[in-house]
């Protein structure tokens, strides 16, 4: 059916994400001992403004994570809609910096994929054994469930089947929980996106809402990038909350999100520790500044809270 179709061009995302990082960890724009496990092979090359891209969306990303699991003192939960193959749990376990449990949430055919790898692949199974303590670990083929590690096959579409699935694996509304999406919400319509951001908001008293995906859409660079992903039957369902900075933040304040933050990629940039953006800058030339900058200011990091605990915001300068 089209919506098969439409689900498996979206499921081939992930594939995206993965091959880029690899390609861009191969050339040193930052470290990943576990990508190479996802993606054999080094792949194509990218061209530099798609490697500092990648480059600005992890660092971005993983400085407001790493903020929010050191203010909790790492008391807390973290969880990955649409996680894909990511690898962010072996980074926190090697970086001493573990939440209680980390939770994953994709499609159960990328579950599986990811499942299979980590049964098959000894140093990605290997943190998740020395983490657990018991002899009994749930690995089957759409599901992992360890102390603190879990990945759930889930159709985020579908709210009270997540919901359920994920207190099944011991979800604690009590702890303050970081939920995590990285380019995932745009390919949902709008009310089934508001409908997960308002079930996150319902669910946890003290939380944190990280949203990375497209911006500034309603312009001539905006289309270009829709028509790209539309050549590949890829349908951005959810790009009217992509239209402005501000459209971002809006969705969570209308969603039940006490607070909410939003800035371009270039921004973000341009605030990155810039003597670690100058070694990378040096990796591979770049002769056009202005495709770089037009990129860039088409992604954007929004970030939402809600804090009855009263950890204080996390903010991009700490
Ligand atoms: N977040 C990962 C990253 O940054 O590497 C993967 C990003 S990839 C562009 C989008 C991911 O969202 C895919 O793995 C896809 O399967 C997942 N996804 C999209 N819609 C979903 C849905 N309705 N339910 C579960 N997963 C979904």
């Amino acid at each position: 059916t089209d919506t098969d179709t439409a689900d498996e061009a979206v499921r081939a995302t992930c594939d995206d994400a993965t091959t880029c990082k690899r390609f861009a960890t191969s050339k040193g724009y930052w470290k990943d001992p576990y990508i190479q496990y996802f993606a054999r092979n080094v792949g194509e090359r990218k061209a530099p403004e798609i490697n500092r891209g990648y480059y600005a969306r992890v660092h971005g990303v993983n400085h407001l994570l790493d903020a929010f699991i050191r203010k909790t003192e790492c008391d807390c939960q973290v969880i990955n809609l649409g996680a894909g193959l990511d690898t962010t749990f072996w980074r926190l376990k090697d970086e001493n910096i573990m939440p209680r449990k980390f939770f994953e949430v994709d499609f159960p055919t990328i579950v599986a994929r990811k499942i299979h790898n980590i049964k098959t692949k000894p140093p990605l199974s290997k943190p998740i054994i020395e983490t657990h303590s018991t002899d009994s670990l749930l690995l089957d083929a759409h599901s992992l469930d360890s102390d603190r590690y879990c990945i759930i096959g889930a159709d985020l579409r579908d709210i009270s089947n997540l919901d359920e699935k994920l207190k099944k694996f011991q979800l604690n509304p009590e702890l303050p929980t970081l939920f995590l999406s990285e380019c995932v919400l745009v390919y949902m319509t709008p009310s089934q996106s508001s409908n997960l951001i308002h079930w996150a908001a319902e669910t946890f008293h003290t939380a944190m809402f990280i949203n990375y995906e497209q911006v500034n859409m309603s312009d001539r660079f905006g289309q270009v990038m829709i028509e790209n992903l539309q050549r590949r039957q890829c349908t951005l369902a959810g790009v009217e909350a992509c239209q402005s900075l501000d459209s971002q933040k809006e969705r969570f304040l209308k969603a039940g999100w006490e607070h909410a933050d939003a800035l371009d990629m270039m921004t973000i940039y341009s605030m990155l520790p810039q003597d670690d953006v100058a070694r990378i800058e040096r990796l591979e030339f770049l002769d056009e500044r202005e495709l770089l900058q037009q990129l860039l200011q088409h992604y954007s990091i929004c970030w939402a809270t809600k804090d009855k605990l009263n950890l204080g915001t996390v903010q991009f300068h700490d």
